[in-house]
């Protein structure tokens, strides 16, 4: 069989022009995926669980059936004083809703894998706005592109070939030749070798360059010293101007920024930044997401809660304060008694001291196959991929909502199913 305009799930991107050639239930061919697309959908079977597993209570696994493993994830939860419910990137806008109200139910914390990325880029965004746009904007108008703090070229590796540089538009007909491509970061990366204009700038600089940008744009030169965290005025000046003399331009930064000293002050000068050269022409920002659907958990807990991430509810109400009710933090200070974790990886990824309280509480992971989280948790219940055995909905980066399809069948329980089954046994415990 070959389906067409298929939608990878693999990063933010979501391209949805992906062909894909199954023989049975075997992935034999894709097209139009990059590396990291093609791999996901080529090896989807590699490492599935068969089945949900327990531990056996001798420091071993054993089998279990979904109902078990469902009828155990439940008791966890209920049993817990305030449960923490994280992930959430990596799964379908259906059942991250599902988790909002179980999460409300439990009086627990829903959080995602954004307090760990892009969370301080969510905190400048609401103190600042955000003057973003579609992709298909970028694609169709931008004649001068903005990568700051990130490397489309490995992380994202279509970004570039359908928004940006080897994208033609609308009003671009040659893009190549017709945009410019400015790259700052603090080391010369893939995507800085093709840039017009490579800036190098010292680690933990972003914020004064930033500044020193905006007081050049604003016509205040004069207060900015020779050099800048390792950048030339000369080569400040000559940003500003390319800047200041595109038609429109799209910036685009990655947690080079908003992990970099500085964290959201970064986001909220580049936002500032973006301002101030919208007085003289047109300018968007985007952030680059990581996770297929990492933007969707944001866009289905703010419509649900207010609030776009960390969202506590063992005050009766939905509270949110980055910090504290962030899951890093959450897990540091032990304030969790049970955790359930959905189609994430924080075993790769979170500091020790919180996976050494991960492990000492009962965890219950959903995710497809073994991860590093897997030996922190006491059962794990393997479900099936969206966009691959799975259909349903993601946002991609810039809060377009795709339909993902699914085109094969391989007999797994999806993500909503699993955790809707979770949420209608906590429900008849607490509202009988
Ligand atoms: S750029 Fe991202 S969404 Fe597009 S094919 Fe590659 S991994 Fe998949």
């Amino acid at each position: 069989m070959i389906y067409t305009d298929m939608v990878c799930p693999f990063c933010g991107c979501l391209c949805d022009d992906v062909v894909i050639e199954t023989e049975g239930d075997r992935v034999v061919r894709v097209d139009n995926a990059c590396t990291l697309g093609t791999h996901k959908l080529m090896t989807t079977r590699k490492d599935r669980l068969k089945g949900p597993i327990m531990r056996d209570g001798a420091g071993g696994w054993r089998d279990a059936s979904y109902e078990e493993a469902i009828e155990y994830a439940a008791g966890v939860l209920l049993d817990a004083d305030r449960p923490l419910l994280y992930g959430w990137s990596s799964t379908q806008g259906e059942a991250q809703g599902l988790g909002v109200s179980m999460a409300e139910l439990l009086g627990g914390v829903i959080d995602s894998t954004t307090s760990v990325c892009h969370g301080p880029s969510i905190l400048a965004i609401q103190e600042v706005g955000h003057p973003g746009c579609t992709l298909g904007q970028v694609k169709n108008r931008a004649d001068v592109i903005v990568y700051w703090g990130c490397n489309p070229t490995e992380a994202h590796p279509r970004h570039m070939s359908r928004y940006t540089t080897y994208a033609d538009g609308f009003f671009l007909q040659n893009s190549f030749r017709e945009r410019k491509l400015i790259v700052v970061d603090i080391r010369k990366t893939e995507t800085a070798s093709i840039a017009d204009e490579f800036v190098q700038i010292k680690p933990g600089g972003d914020y004064a360059v930033f500044s020193a940008l905006r007081a050049i744009v604003r016509g205040r030169g004069a207060v900015v010293p020779p050099t800048v965290a390792g950048v030339t005025k000369e080569q400040l000046e000559k940003i500003a101007e390319i800047c200041k003399s595109a038609k429109f331009g799209a910036f685009f930064f990655g947690v080079g920024l908003t992990m970099a000293p500085g964290r959201y002050k970064n986001v909220r000068n580049a936002i500032e930044l973006v301002d101030e050269l919208n007085r003289h022409t047109k300018w968007t920002l985007t952030p680059l997401r990581g996770h297929y659907n990492v933007y969707g958990s944001n866009e289905v807990f703010t419509w649900m809660t207010g609030y776009p991430y960390a969202v506590d509810f063992s005050r009766q109400i939905a509270f949110y304060n980055p910090g504290e009710t962030t899951s890093v933090d959450i897990l540091a200070r032990k304030e969790c008694d049970a955790c359930l974790i959905v189609a994430s990886d924080p075993g790769a990824h979170f500091p020790r001291k919180c996976l050494e309280h991960l492990a000492s509480i009962p965890t219950v992971l959903i995710d497809p196959a073994q991860t590093v989280t897997t030996p922190l948790c006491r059962c794990q219940i393997p479900t099936a991929v969206t966009g691959i055995d799975a259909s349903g909905t993601a946002y991609r980066m810039d809060g377009v909502p795709i339909h993902m399809k699914a085109f094969l069948d391989l007999g797994y329980p999806t993500d909503t199913e699993i955790v809707g089954r979770i949420f209608e046994k906590v429900k008849e415990v607490r509202h009988p």
